[in-house]
């Protein structure tokens, strides 16, 4: 084993034990997407590292310490993406989808981090994302976290994750509230850390995102953004609580929450758990109106959310009834003439049943060990191809989750049953 190749720290093969779980996560993401209108956008995972720098912002942990940046061929400095919204928003102007007109949009896929693995972190990990661009209203920020309430509850978790929820306000708000910021950190330079140090004159309200034990009191005294914001941003809040309240979902205020991110104003919301220890954000996100004027093109609002896919695997371990997608029915086929129409017997009731899951014993092996690997599929019906079957022209049956002896049946007559069978485990609602 000294010699084998093994999988970059944090980047985690996502084997076929688990992906049933992965899978009924991105199904139920895309149907609701479908249901409320959203549209797929589907982008590089490599973009030009300027574009973070200028989004995400200099003084944040995503791009002072946890981007994979390398520079290419031509001398060209890229990076994989640490996050969706910057590669989105840059598309969207590039292909001038923002203007005069609205967007709603969606996408799934990988993101990079080059942060310390552990439980729940990790160096190559996957979000479901969605974007919307062109409203002004809270109307969207509530309809955003009404889709993420939806998306928890059909994922059977609203039980393990409570919402939380604060404005930032506008940039001048935050400016006024910077100075005071800075002024009472700097009273208690003492407590804090390093990184919060150099912070302190660059991005201190970062500083309040702070994830280290030590500062947690320090941060939860600080002045309050809040109290800084002016009427307008606190119109907009009170519209998204209103419509929340509306709809019955219930929220925490708290004014404590900023995002890691520089882009964000106005609402920032997470979802967050007891469950999984100290990474409890299952889902996170808010509006970010500067970001496409300071990207450089004509100012539009946005506002958004991203869901991270495996902090939701592993809520969805406490669920053990998400059913694993199974072969309705395992072909043996033994012997050589049997071996000969195995395959052709197999692909005729494929393309007559649609839905039909059917696995073929591949490679030989005796009757005994076919039977084995039959079980071992997971499949409810054992059909069995023989010399006997092949010259009579019927086939054998063999309920695998029951007691009930092996049957033979006419080979024209194997269509009827397994139409029965699909119908059995997926009543058509
Ligand atoms: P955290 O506070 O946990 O570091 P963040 O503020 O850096 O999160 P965002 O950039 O807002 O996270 O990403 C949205 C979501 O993506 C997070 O709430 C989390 O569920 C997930 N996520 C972020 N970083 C990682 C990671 N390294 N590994 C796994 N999931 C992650
Ligand atoms: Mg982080």
């Amino acid at each position: 084993m000294a010699n084998t190749i093994q999988a970059i720290r944090g980047m985690n093969d996502i084997l076929p034990g688990v992906t049933p779980r992965w899978q009924f996560i991105e199904g139920v993401f895309r149907q609701l997407m479908q249901a409320y209108g959203y549209n797929e956008i589907r982008l590089p995972i490599v973009e030009k590292t300027e574009l973070f720098k200028r989004s995400i912002g200099e003084v944040t942990d995503i791009v002072e310490k946890e981007m994979y940046t390398f520079d290419d061929r031509n001398g060209d400095s890229l990076t994989l993406r640490p996050e969706g919204t910057a590669g989105c928003v840059r598309a969207c102007i590039e292909n001038g989808m923002l203007h005069n007109q609205t967007q709603r949009l969606w996408y799934v896929g990988p993101m990079f981090r080059h942060e310390r693995p552990q439980k729940g972190r990790y160096r190559q990990f996957h979000q479901l994302g969605v974007e919307v661009f062109g409203f002004e209203g809270p109307d969207i920020d509530a309809e955003l976290i009404m889709l993420s309430a939806r998306l928890l509850k059909e994922l059977g978790l609203s039980e393990l994750v409570r919402l939380e929820i604060n404005s930032l306000g506008i940039a001048e708000e935050r400016q006024a509230h910077r100075q005071q910021l800075v002024a009472y950190l700097e009273q208690h330079i003492e407590q804090l850390d390093e990184d919060s140090r150099r912070r302190l004159q660059s991005n201190p309200l970062r500083i309040l995102d702070t994830k280290n034990p030590a500062m947690q009191t320090l941060v939860e005294q600080a002045p309050r953004l809040f109290d800084f914001l002016g009427e307008e941003s606190r119109a907009h809040f009170q519209g998204v609580c209103d419509y929340l309240d509306s709809v019955g979902i219930a929220y925490q205020v708290n004014h404590r929450l900023v995002r890691g991110l520089d882009y964000y104003s106005k609402t920032v919301f997470e979802w967050v758990t007891e469950h999984l220890g100290a990474q409890g954000t299952v889902c996170a996100g808010g509006r970010f109106d500067a970001l496409i004027e300071h990207l450089g093109s004509k100012p539009a609002p946005a506002a958004g959310f991203a869901v991270g896919i495996e902090r939701i695997v592993a809520l969805l371990e406490e669920r053990t009834d998400i059913p694993d997608v199974l072969p309705h029915a395992y072909l043996l086929v033994a012997g050589d003439s049997a071996q000969r129409q195995g395959l052709a017997l197999a692909e005729g009731l494929r393309q007559r049943i649609p839905g039909l899951r059917l696995q073929v014993n591949c490679g030989g092996g005796s009757f005994k060990s076919q039977m084995k690997r039959a079980d071992k599929s997971g499949a409810r019906l054992a059909l069995i191809l023989g010399e006997e079957e092949v010259q009579q022209q019927t086939i054998g049956i063999k309920d695998l989750r029951t007691d009930q002896p092996q049957q033979a049946v006419p080979q024209q007559g194997i269509d009827s049953i397994l139409r029965a069978l699909i119908a059995e485990a997926e009543p058509a609602v």
